[in-house]
């Protein structure tokens, strides 16, 4: 099953155990909008939970007597055409609340301690100043991004590491029609000041990049024409 289906499928569960539970999310379609976080509200509040509006483990348990069903990881990055299939609609009310999360990288905040977060996105901006250490990514790919992480440290290349350019920012590519993998937030961009868009003679190195590479992101460093060395998706090109 496709995620994006999974996902409204979950959406709708959702809304028709509130429905009878009579709180009011408008219809039972499927998407996530503001009626259905509305009667989230109204639902935390009723129970004693931590009033967000977004469904966690916490609100689900509540609902269902069951643990919140675990987001399906992808194993293998799907094409760049596929994206909107496998990682659903970013222009979606509620999208984001629903597909995004934090990838944590508390553990670690020690080795990555000096790098500036220098053009992160007003997205991610939001969120660094809690209490936790990371950015907000599409839920399918965040492990990936940690264990991505986890091979810069092991390897011991954080050092190389100076700024992080952002995750999540819905955008059209440079030059082009087509959607960034930015849009779904799976993708990042590390030391962009050094690694500019199309510029060739970037300061990326190998063996940084396949910390990446290794778990199945694509480097943009190693597309020509227009290299983006900065660049690491988990989504192939084609
Ligand atoms: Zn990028």
């Amino acid at each position: 099953m496709l995620l994006i289906e999974s996902q409204g499928l979950l959406v709708k569960k959702l809304q028709q155990k509130l429905f009878e539970l009579s709180y009011n999310t408008g219809s039972v379609d499927g998407i996530f909008g503001p009626r259905t976080q509305r009667a989230i509200i109204c639902f935390q509040r009723d129970n004693n939970l931590d009033i967000d509006g977004v469904v966690g483990d916490e609100t689900w348990k509540k609902l269902f007597n069951e643990p919140f069903p675990q987001p399906l990881a992808i194993e293998t990055p799907p094409s760049q055409e596929k994206c909107f299939q496998i990682f659903g609609d970013f222009r979606i009310p509620g999208w984001k609340e629903q597909s995004l999360v934090k990838c944590d990288l508390s553990e670690f905040k020690e080795e990555l301690k000096d790098v500036f977060f220098d053009w992160m996105t007003e997205n991610d901006k939001a969120f660094i100043h809690n209490n936790w250490f990371g950015f907000m990514t599409h839920k399918s790919v965040a492990s990936k991004f940690q264990e991505a992480f986890r091979n810069v440290i092991s390897r011991g290349l954080h050092k190389q590491i100076k700024t992080f350019g952002g995750c999540f920012n819905p955008r059209q590519i440079r030059g082009g029609q087509s959607w960034s993998t930015h849009s779904w937030g799976i993708a990042i961009d590390i030391n962009p000041k050094w690694n500019r868009f199309g510029q060739k003679n970037f300061e990326m190195s190998e063996n940084l990049a396949r910390c990446f590479e290794d778990i199945g992101f694509v480097w943009g460093g190693r597309w020509t024409g227009f290299p983006d060395a900065m660049h690491f998706q988990y989504a192939t090109v084609r």
